[in-house]
């Protein structure tokens, strides 16, 4: 044990970095923040906040969009000073690379340590730190084609709300028939939901006879605080990058049909709307020194972004592959491609450009109404399901006269519709149309978070999805190993009754 008085801390003022995450939600309040280097110093806080009875909340980096490292009371233990990596290692059984890593570390420290490797998790936010994706199951337009962060933890050493430390390699503890996992000297039992068949961020995971690991994945750090991370690793390779336009929004998402099944597989697939890349369009003509993009085929009203790995001899295969899978599509009105970096670091800005430019129409908004905001969704869809949850939000918001846009990964079906409020009165309608989108991806077995979370903002939106026996099964598991929700409390639900 660490004496408390030697680990660093601050006073928390009013207007501090660690009472607020990029949602900006308002009303973060927290006594002292303080700065542990290593897991002793970690599990020494857990065990002094435990006997003192102190609610706390975990800060990564603030890069999340939900309020889940947005203290409510207690004190904040930023993990910014856990930062070290390890040499790359290989396993013993497998030969497999992996790399370790302290939870505070970022995705842009573990991208430039690394140089023939790399970790295939890519969400767009590299200062994320590498424990607040695991806790929130982060992913990206890659996770098409490798997964969300769950496939790529090997291990977690956590330390537990009541201080002590465990670590649980992926394969050492399963629930048994009844869904009871023993670990720790507790018996948890583990939510008995069925998870949407689609990528998903949102609630405790669960299924028959699951792996403990996985419900620390995603568990928005209300279970255990993630000290260090193992993660797999995958060889770096080159790839060649597209974009295909297309005359109409249909025939760019009926393409994706085609390409998802085709070989070889993309990296990842993307996609942009009419409005999106007449908004591009517009804001490269008023600034091209800020939006420099190259010129668009005329009579274009949907994008389509995608990467195609290759080895270094066979990439005119690819090329005529690729031209074999264009080929197949209707309604196509031309293309770029790109395989010298400086031609795909064009593409990715282009692509990247789209949420900048709604950020910055909302920040003009905000002129006007300080308060307005973004809503975005995070719904994602069975496959089968995708084209009438794009339809049904396409003609919803489209109904109501709201301004909007829509673009991200189509590959997972899994777009995001940005709602851009004009006044407090569109914002407050923009809410119920959130609403009943949620509700709609629900009834067609979705998700309401495919890769942000829950946090403290969209509480209301998981009760939709796992109804209240659901939370209070998740509630269950949060008691078992945290009675007095100390531990991030208010990310999920409600502490309810705690003891
Ligand atoms: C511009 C932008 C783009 C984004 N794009 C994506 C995207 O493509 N995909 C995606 O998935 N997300 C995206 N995000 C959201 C965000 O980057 C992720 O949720 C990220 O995983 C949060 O990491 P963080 O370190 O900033 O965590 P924080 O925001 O600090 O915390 C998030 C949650 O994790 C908890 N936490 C953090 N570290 C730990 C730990 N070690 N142990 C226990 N709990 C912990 C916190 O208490 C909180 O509940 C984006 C955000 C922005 C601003």
């Amino acid at each position: 044990m660490v004496e408390i008085k030697t680990i660093q801390k601050r006073t928390v003022k009013a207007d501090d970095v660690y009472l607020c995450d990029e949602s900006k939600m308002p009303g973060g309040k927290a006594e002292e923040v303080f700065f542990p280097k290593n897991i002793e110093e970690l599990s020494s806080l857990a065990a002094h906040f435990y006997s003192l009875k102190k609610p706390y909340t975990v800060f990564g980096r603030g890069t999340g969009i939900t309020g889940a490292s947005v203290p409510l009371e207690g004190a904040v233990i930023s993990l910014e000073k856990m930062n070290k990596i390890n040499d790359l290692a290989h396993c013993k059984q497998t030969g497999k690379p992996f790399l370790k890593a302290e939870s505070g570390v970022t995705l842009t420290e573990i991208k430039t340590s690394l140089e023939r490797f790399f970790y295939p998790v890519d969400p767009t936010e590299m200062s994320a730190s590498i424990g607040g994706t695991v806790v929130t199951n982060a992913s990206g337009a890659c996770s098409f084609k490798y997964g969300a962060t769950r496939k790529w933890i090997k291990s977690l050493k956590i330390v537990l709300p009541d201080g002590s430390v465990e670590r649980i390699e992926r394969g050492k503890y399963f629930a048994d028939n009844e869904g009871i996992i023993h670990f720790s000297g507790k018996k948890i039992k583990v939510p008995q939901y069925k998870m949407p068949e689609c990528k998903n961020a949102a609630g405790l995971y669960s299924c028959p006879g699951m792996d403990l690991i996985d419900l620390f994945i995603g568990s928005e750090g209300i279970l255990g605080i993630v000290g260090e991370v193992e993660i797999w690793l995958e060889k770096k390779f080159p790839a060649v990058s597209f974009i295909a336009f297309f005359e109409d929004e249909q025939k760019a998402v009926d393409f994706v049909g085609i390409l998802r099944n085709s070989d070889p597989k993309p990296e990842f697939i993307e996609y942009v709307d009419r409005l999106g890349l007449k908004m591009l369009k517009e804001k490269s003509a008023q600034d091209p020194a800020s939006l420099n993009i190259p010129p668009l085929p005329e009579n274009s009203e949907g994008g389509i972004f995608f990467d195609t790995a290759y080895n270094e001899g066979n990439i005119i295969e690819v090329l005529e592959k690729t031209n074999e899978i264009m080929s197949q599509a209707t309604g196509f009105t031309g293309s770029f491609c790109a395989w010298e970096n400086i031609e795909k670091e064009r593409i990715k800005f282009f692509r990247h450009a789209l949420p900048e430019t709604v950020n910055s129409f909302i920040s003009e908004i905000k002129r006007e109404y300080p308060d307005i905001h973004k809503l975005g969704t995070d719904i994602a869809v069975p496959h089968e399901n995708f084209n009438e949850m794009n339809l049904f939000s396409k003609n919803t918001i489209g109904r109501s006269g709201l301004k909007f846009v829509s673009f991200g990964h189509i590959g997972d079906s899994h777009i995001h519709f940005n709602i851009i409020p004009q006044n407090y009165d569109e914002l407050e309608e923009g809410k119920k149309i959130y609403g009943i989108l949620a509700a709609k991806a629900v009834e067609l077995g979705g998700t309401v978070s495919a890769e942000h979370g829950i946090g403290k903002l969209k509480r209301k939106y998981l009760e939709i999805m796992y109804g209240s026996k659901g939370i209070e099964e998740m509630r269950k598991v949060k008691k078992c190993l945290d009675p007095e929700f100390l531990l991030n409390r208010g990310n999920m639900f409600e502490p309810g009754e705690r003891s």
